[in-house]
């Protein structure tokens, strides 16, 4: 079984491959693992939807029950123009999510992993943290001038 960083760092290269693709959005990466087993995995799309998670639990399908998944940002959990990441991960039955880093964005700052959290996903917030927010570094400063 690999460790927790190579998933992480593998999210953080697919996101970066859609760097400069996505605005307005970022461009995250999600890999989801059973079982020491990548099953799904994904980016955010070109004009940003659907979001990296949406492609990776899409691409894991059943897979994804009991699974962890890695997300180089913190899941959405406000409704804009797709539904929250957040409730797709819990809906597709993610055991664990780790979080490299949490989004700024006031909508959802702390707001993804709190949903997760109550239902009863098991979160871990920060690995390869400062990787994230340099990969997210153009995205966080547009959130705080706005
Ligand atoms: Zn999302």
């Amino acid at each position: 079984m690999l460790n927790p960083e190579y998933y992480m760092r593998r999210a953080l290269k697919l996101g970066a491959l859609q760097s400069g693709r996505t605005a307005e959005n970022p461009a995250v990466g999600c890999v989801i693992v059973k079982d020491g087993k990548i099953v799904g995995e994904g980016a955010t799309q070109d004009g940003g939807r659907p979001h990296a998670e949406t492609v990776a639990l899409q691409v894991a399908g059943t897979q994804a029950r009991g699974a962890d998944a890695y997300v180089t940002l913190e899941p959405c959990s406000h409704y804009g123009q797709t539904a929250p990441c957040a409730n797709d991960l819990i809906d597709a039955g993610i055991n664990r999510c780790f979080i490299a880093v949490v989004d700024p964005d006031p909508r959802v700052n702390w707001r993804g992993a709190a949903l997760l959290q109550e239902a009863g996903v098991d979160v871990q917030v920060g690995l390869c943290g400062d990787e994230a927010a340099t990969a997210h570094a153009a995205f966080f400063d547009r959130v705080r001038k706005s």
